[in-house]
């Protein structure tokens, strides 16, 4: 694990930018999160960032795996890639913090964002595809449509719905049209029947989508009431999307019209 420099450069500091990578594909980075990649002098990325972006930096950057899967674990790792990104930017470099999806959407872009203003360190946001939005393109779902989406909420399924760490209000979540959960897998049984509890009907279509936009790509259909079997059965895994409306049932009518095409 690298140490970042000390605090010993006279100049100012360097800009860091909070990029977001995309959702898995490569080209669904932004031209301007392109831009950050290939100027940074300093690239820290998360290890489930395409190797291609990673590869588009400039041959002379210096290119850290952090986060997930990288070589930070434990729960020190967001406090030493703070450490990075200020010791970095205040040696002067130029820093492109690279993440999934879209930096501020669970992806503690904001916590960043804190420590670099607490520091006095410039920065900007380069926004990015969130996985819900790369995996709905992808499975051919609507996420808001006229009469049964007039609405699309993003949730985290990361706590356990009966801990206090909870704070969804799943009275509100299951009056709302579309509803998309990150890092659901562990809890989606219990996601599931709290909706079903707080009024959601167990037939309401819910899909399922593994490694959105990339080739291990998977999608699941299924309702609120059979979705943790159907999930167990088809083994899926993180990361994966919960998306549940009456939307997913587009994927079919979106699909169907796919395969006419090619066989015409
Ligand atoms: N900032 C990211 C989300 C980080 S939280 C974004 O905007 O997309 C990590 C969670 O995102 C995963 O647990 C999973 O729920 C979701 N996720 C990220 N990439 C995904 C992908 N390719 N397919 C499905 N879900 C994905």
């Amino acid at each position: 694990m690298p140490t970042p420099p000390s605090d010993d450069s006279p100049g100012p500091p360097g800009l860091v930018t909070l990029v977001g990578a995309g959702p898995g594909a490569p080209d669904l980075i932004t031209l301007r999160g392109l831009r950050a990649i290939r100027t940074a002098q300093v690239l820290l990325y998360d290890a489930l960032v395409a190797p291609e972006l990673v590869a588009e930096a400039n041959p002379a950057a210096l290119k850290l795996a952090v986060g997930k899967r990288g070589y930070c674990v434990g729960s020190t790792k967001q406090e030493h890639i703070n450490d990075l990104l200020v010791g970095y930017a205040r040696a002067g470099r130029s820093v492109c913090r690279l993440k999934g999806g879209d930096p501020c959407i669970f992806g503690r872009g904001g916590e960043e964002a804190e420590v670099l203003v607490a520091a006095g360190i410039p920065f900007e946001f380069v926004p990015g595809v969130t996985a819900a939005l790369g995996a709905a393109a992808s499975a051919r779902i609507p996420l808001t449509h006229r009469e049964v989406g007039q609405s699309v909420t993003f949730a985290t399924g990361h706590h356990d719905p009966d801990s206090p760490e909870c704070q969804l209000d799943f009275d509100a979540l299951s009056k709302m049209t579309t509803v998309v959960f990150y890092m659901a897998v562990r809890h989606v049984e219990k996601i599931a029947a709290r909706l079903v509890q707080a009024g959601r009907a167990g037939s309401t279509p819910v899909a399922i989508v593994t490694d959105a936009t990339t080739p291990r790509e998977r999608v699941l259909v299924a309702t609120l009431d059979d979705v943790a079997a159907l999930m167990a059965e088809a083994g899926l895994a993180s990361p994966a999307l919960v998306v549940v409306g009456a939307v997913v049932a587009y994927r079919e009518l979106f699909s169907r019209a796919t395969a006419a095409e090619v066989s015409r």
